[in-house]
């Protein structure tokens, strides 16, 4: 059962740019939806 919910996180779409559909590294929440480059325009 532990490694089904292993296998769904995993299976999640990494999180993308809304600007340029970079993926996003989720170490920053406050960038939003948008990646290090978009969000220093
Ligand atoms: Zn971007």
């Amino acid at each position: 059962m532990i490694e089904n919910v292993v296998e769904f996180f995993k299976n999640l779409p990494p999180k993308q740019c809304a600007t340029c559909g970079e993926k996003i590294e989720e170490q920053h929440e406050c960038y939003g939806t948008q990646c290090n480059s978009c969000s220093e325009l």
